[in-house]
């Protein structure tokens, strides 16, 4: 079987966590044949996290990890860095959902936060971890009932929150936009290129890490042979790491079952200490949106502010210039309706990244043809999901059996999607009527 890579990353625009970092060494392209006992396709956050698990386990064979990009360039090190403990189901009005899956998904979630912990602290990365929490906060009405939906649906899952009222919101974010929020206590935040160029120079030493290395062809048999331009690495098994660019491979069965969507994210120019004490609040906190379409917002302790909002449907995985340039000032105008008192705040970068959902939040785990693992689609919650996914593929592929194992086993399968053009008509104007009901939330 042959899976040609049509769509492979793109550049979409700058990325602020990326860019403020310093340059990263030389990288090492793949060239010539190569053979390893196992290919990671995707140094994302779960081609890491499988391509060092196996390592860890299987300290003797040669691991292989390619990505088209340098690590940290791609959605890994372009999300807005929160490693969310809750459930997060962005398809939902208010995140949460059944309370059995809820349960599990937590677990899950907190399984790949403890994995990370110890990765990070036994390897000093640093990239601003804080085990801080998250704040949700409301605008609109909307926003207020998913808060409330939110938090009783939190008390039944017996998991600990703090309501704040509009002035306690003010006390942390500097600004007095949010009529609502509330605390919770478990998410960690993180600088998301940092963490992930971190995790890409800690790799255990078995592990061989090709970077700007476009898969153009993979042929699926055995064993395996991934072709780039310049070199081609052949190992009996593979494990896909690449996020929406699988849903290419129709072969497989993802077509019509993954959703290839874009957010978009942008980081301010550092405040400086004047505009600071205009306003107020804590040095540093991070917001998510009561109503999932609205938007997260992240102030950092060098001084910038981190805005994310917008969802587009990408069957092509890229971004244009034009809707780059169309989500900055949206992103401008979201920044100015919070904090009216920095009128000369400008964003410094915009940026857009990969996402892959699923209609049923439904995943694709598990070994998909002989010899070939999916860690694909983590249904826009990366840093736990794709972190999880990824360890447990490779326990998966290795016969190590755990109780989070299970749960990842037992998570539903990608739902089929309709044809397009009914797929593209429908995501389009169900967001296009989700952004219009967030109203101020955006
Ligand atoms: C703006 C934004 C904000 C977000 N905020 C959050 C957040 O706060 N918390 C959270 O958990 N998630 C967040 N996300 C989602 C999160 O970033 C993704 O879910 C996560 O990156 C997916 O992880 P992954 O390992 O599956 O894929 P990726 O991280 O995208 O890794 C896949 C890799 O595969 C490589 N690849 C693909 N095709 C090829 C090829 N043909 N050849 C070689 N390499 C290839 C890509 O270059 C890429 O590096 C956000 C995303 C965006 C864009």
């Amino acid at each position: 079987m042959q899976l040609k890579c049509r769509f492979l990353p793109q550049n979409d625009g700058r990325c602020g966590w990326y860019e403020i970092l310093p340059p990263p060494p030389v990288s090492t392209p793949l060239r010539g044949e190569v053979k390893a006992d196992w290919v990671v396709l995707g140094a994302g956050l779960a081609g890491l996290a499988a391509a060092r698990r196996l390592a860890e386990l299987q300290p003797n064979a040669a691991i292989a990890i390619v990505d088209a990009k340098r690590v940290g360039f791609g959605a890994a090190g372009r999300n807005s860095g929160f490693m969310v403990d809750l459930p997060h189901d962005l398809n939902s009005h208010n995140y949460t959902g059944d309370q059995s899956a809820d349960r599990k998904l937590i677990r899950l979630n907190r399984g790949a936060i403890a994995y990370m912990r110890e990765i990070v602290q036994r390897h000093a990365i640093e990239c601003d971890w804080r085990e801080r929490g998250k704040l949700h906060g409301a605008v609109e009405a909307r926003g207020l009932k998913a808060l409330e939906t939110f938090a009783k649906g939190l008390s039944v899952l017996g998991e600990p929150y703090r309501e704040l009222s509009a002035r306690d919101m003010q006390a942390i974010t500097g600004t007095d936009f949010y009529r609502a929020g509330m605390h919770a206590p478990g998410a960690v935040t993180v600088q998301p290129a940092a963490l992930v160029r971190g995790l890409g120079a800690t790799l255990p030493a078995n592990v061989r890490l090709y970077e700007e290395s476009p898969v153009h062809k993979i042929d699926v048999g055995k064993p395996h042979t991934l072709v780039t331009n310049k070199g081609q690495l052949t190992s009996p098994r593979l494990v896909l790491a690449n996020n929406a660019y699988a849903g290419q491979f129709s072969q497989l069965g993802f077509s019509g079952r993954l959703l290839p969507m874009y957010t978009y994210g942008s980081l301010t120019r550092p405040l400086s200490a004047q505009e600071q004490a205009d306003l107020g609040g804590e040095e540093s906190w991070g917001l998510i949106p009561a109503d999932p379409m609205g938007t997260t917002v992240r102030r950092m302790r060098d001084g910038r502010i981190c805005i994310r909002n917008v969802f587009t449907y990408n069957p092509c995985v890229s971004t244009s210039k034009s809707r780059l340039a169309r989500v900055r000032s949206v992103h401008q105008r979201s920044f100015k309706r919070r904090f009216p008192m920095l009128p000369n705040v400008e964003m410094e970068y915009t940026w857009g990244g990969a996402l892959c959902l699923t209609r049923n939040g439904g995943v694709p785990f598990g070994e998909i043809a002989p010899g070939v693992f999916s860690a694909v689609c983590q249904n826009g919650l990366g840093l736990t999901r794709g972190t999880i996914a990824g360890k447990l593929i490779a326990e998966y592929a290795l016969g190590i059996e755990s109780e989070l194992l299970d749960i990842m086993l037992e998570q539903p399968k990608p739902a089929a999607n309709p044809p397009e053009p009914f797929l593209g008509l429908g995501v389009r104007s169900t967001l296009a009527w989700k952004e219009w009901h967030a109203g101020k939330e955006l």
